[in-house]
């Protein structure tokens, strides 16, 4: 029988030659020596919520899934310590109840908390950066099967490297996490026409803890997003608002909306400026958890680049107007992140305005992409990790300043490439090929 497996949005798939779920630190180094043995390359799944090929492999698919329990709480410094496969689903409530929290998350909670690190993964705020910056210790397992823990206090190249690590390095077993106490959002969605939104930007992004838009192509409105911190008790939405709000409106009603502009591409606009009016003012106060992510039932593809903060307006209009010259239902969505030190990190070193372009499942995505990432490539655009893009090595190198010491540490943990696969010898280049050594990258 042929392993198989397949990514989220459901068009990613590889025919990996063995697929193992190791229980424990002891049967990963033995599938990792099975793998060395036999020669076949290794990569690592999350809960393969990447849209582009970063998780495929015809060699050894390792499936953390397993390693998902919460490990160790201290409540008074904020340090939680878990498995890499655990899911931000399971860990937020379990967080929960130790009194802390993320104090950012993304859209959704489906990934993993090693895949969400491992590729940048961020939500939106000008004062806070990604997920990646609140691991305060890493466990590695490198190909030998030996565990190298690297942690902030060590502040060393591999701690910088590995944080944001695209699974180059070697497999994440466990994190120690640095949390803040529990808190209460409150979550107010309001449409604002685009060019009010893009007039007062900075005003918007400073003044809420975290503000968001989306927008689609043909629509003059925005959906603005403000999510802010509330010194007031939780009030959990009745499960069936949740359903009507999460569910039927924001997934069943636009997942057929894209069917119709898939079938009949020239009501996009005529749909798009109808859809836009059906924003509506909405308020949610509750855990924080609970207001950052709601569930994804629609499936579709994305492209989504890190520019610099300061030529947000500029790049917004571009990409919206770029997107009206092709056939896509779905909407641009707009973040903010503060940068980081990560060596691989795409808001690494600068204020960061992320820029998202969808394109609905069965409807042709790269030449809208192409054309959206021309643009990005003018504003010193750099790829989220985990979505499509069409860079490689060559176009990568020169916007990332920390490059070569990046590279340095990938050769001293991984130099047989054990862990490297199409996708990072396009993206990152063949281990071999690094430029600069460095004497001790641990
Ligand atoms: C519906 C949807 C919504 C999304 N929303 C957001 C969002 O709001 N913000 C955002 O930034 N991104 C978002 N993403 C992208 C997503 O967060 C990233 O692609 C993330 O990496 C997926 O996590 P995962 O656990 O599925 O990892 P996978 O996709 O399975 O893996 C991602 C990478 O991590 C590596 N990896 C996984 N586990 C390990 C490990 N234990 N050790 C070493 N390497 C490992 C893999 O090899 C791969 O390179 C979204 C994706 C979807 C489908």
């Amino acid at each position: 029988m042929t392993n198989s497996w397949v990514n989220w949005a459901g068009d990613q798939r590889c025919a990996p030659a063995r697929l193992a779920a190791p229980r424990d630190h002891a049967e990963l180094a033995a599938e990792l020596a099975r793998a060395t043995a036999e020669g076949y390359r290794v990569r690592v799944v999350g809960s393969g919520h990447s849209f582009n090929d970063t998780c495929l492999t015809d060699g050894l698919l390792l499936d953390l899934s397993r390693l998902n329990r919460v490990l160790e709480v201290d409540r008074d410094t904020g340090l939680a310590r878990v498995q890499a496969g655990i899911t931000l689903a399971a860990l937020n409530p379990q967080l929960d109840e130790y009194g802390l929290a993320f104090p950012n998350l993304g859209d959704i909670d489906s990934q993993t908390l090693a895949g969400a690190t491992a590729t940048g993964t961020h939500g939106t705020g000008g004062r806070l950066p990604n997920l990646s910056a609140q691991l305060h210790a890493i466990e590695v397992m490198t190909a030998d099967g030996r565990t190298v823990e690297l942690s902030e206090q060590s502040g060393s190249e591999a701690w910088r490297a590995a944080r944001v690590g695209i699974g180059a390095l070697g497999v994440i077993t466990a994190c120690t996490l640095r949390l803040v106490p529990a808190f209460v959002l409150e979550g107010v969605e309001r449409p604002v026409p685009v060019e009010e939104v893009l007039s007062d930007l900075d005003s918007h992004i400073d003044s809420n803890d975290h503000f968001e838009f989306y927008m689609f192509a043909h629509s003059p409105m925005a959906m603005t997003k403000r999510n802010n911190r509330v010194e007031l008790p939780p009030a959990p939405r009745h499960h069936i608002v949740d359903w009507f709000a999460d569910i039927a409106v924001s997934n069943h009603a636009s997942d057929a909306l894209c069917r119709v502009a898939r079938r009949r591409p020239t009501l996009i606009p005529p749909l798009q400026r109808a859809a836009a009016y059906a924003f509506s003012y909405r308020r949610q106060v509750d855990r924080s958890y609970r207001v950052f992510t709601t569930p994804r039932l629609l499936r579709f593809t994305e492209m989504e680049y890190a520019i610099p903060r300061e030529y947000s307006a500029d790049a917004i209009r571009e990409i919206k107007e770029t997107a009206q010259r092709f056939d896509s239902p779905m909407p641009i969505e707009v973040r903010w992140v503060a940068g980081d030190d990560a060596f691989l990190s795409p808001a690494g070193g600068r204020q960061t305005c992320y820029i998202a372009v969808h394109q609905y499942q069965g409807m042709a995505h790269e030449p809208f992409f192409r054309a959206c990432e021309a643009v990005f490539d003018r504003y010193s655009g750099r790829p989220h990790w985990g979505k499509r893009h069409y860079q490689t090595a060559d176009t990568l190198r020169e916007r990332y300043p920390e490059w070569d010491r990046f590279t340095a540490v990938r050769r001293h943990y991984d130099p047989d490439g054990r862990f490297a696969n199409a996708y990072l010898d396009r993206v990152l280049g063949p281990v071999s090929a690094g430029q600069h050594q460095v004497d001790q990258p641990g």
